[in-house]
């Protein structure tokens, strides 16, 4: 897709989710150590690149496995340790995580499509503007959580039931957003 009207403005913040976005999703599973941790193709570049346009790229990923039993939040950690490592390596940049552990069925606000993850954010970088601000996801609740902070949303789907209404974009990968927005930010030398 053509990101025709995509402003990025100074106090954009580029809230990405994590499990088929980042990395390949597991389903009906859950990532509980780094072996499992797969990057999506070319999602370190996609991360090098949109760490040098965004000045805020924060993780927000929902992570029910801690809440079911079966990961604890030291793994999910290490998982993250790993992956951080690696996402520095390819000289991309993460400036925050935040997951939620809790079950869908306790309904809870951190809890995507709840919109405590975007909000700890914004208390730990008050200068972040929501409205101002892009999620990329590959699921529903990404794209509600999107709609709800008055974000732009990007849905990272092959092939989608989503409805359209929900998103204003869509790509294969992280990678093909990430560089449609670096071929524009070249074309107007802002980059
Ligand atoms: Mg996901």
């Amino acid at each position: 897709m053509i990101l025709k009207n995509l402003k990025i403005y100074p106090d954009s913040c580029l809230f990405l989710d994590r499990d088929g976005v980042i990395n390949k999703r597991i389903i009906d599973g859950y990532v509980t150590q780094a072996n499992e941790f797969i990057f999506e193709e070319k999602a370190l570049e996609a991360i090098k690149i949109l760490s040098n346009i965004f000045k805020y790229v924060v993780i927000i990923t929902n992570q029910q496995g801690i809440g079911k039993g079966i990961f604890t939040q030291e793994e999910l950690e290490l998982v993250h340790k790993k992956m951080m490592e690696d996402i520095l390596k390819n000289k991309g940049r993460i400036d925050a995580i935040f997951y939620a552990p809790q079950l869908a069925s306790e309904n809870h606000a951190d809890r995507k499509p709840g919109t405590g993850m975007p909000s700890k954010a914004k208390i730990k970088f008050p200068l972040i503007n929501l409205q101002h601000s892009v999620m990329v996801g590959d699921s529903i609740s990404d794209m509600q959580m999107g709609r709800a902070i008055g974000a732009t949303n990007i849905l990272i789907s092959e092939s989608s039931s989503i409805q359209e209404n929900l998103y204003d974009y869509k790509f294969k990968l992280l990678f093909d957003f990430a560089n449609e927005l670096l071929s524009i930010f070249e074309s107007k030398n802002q980059y």
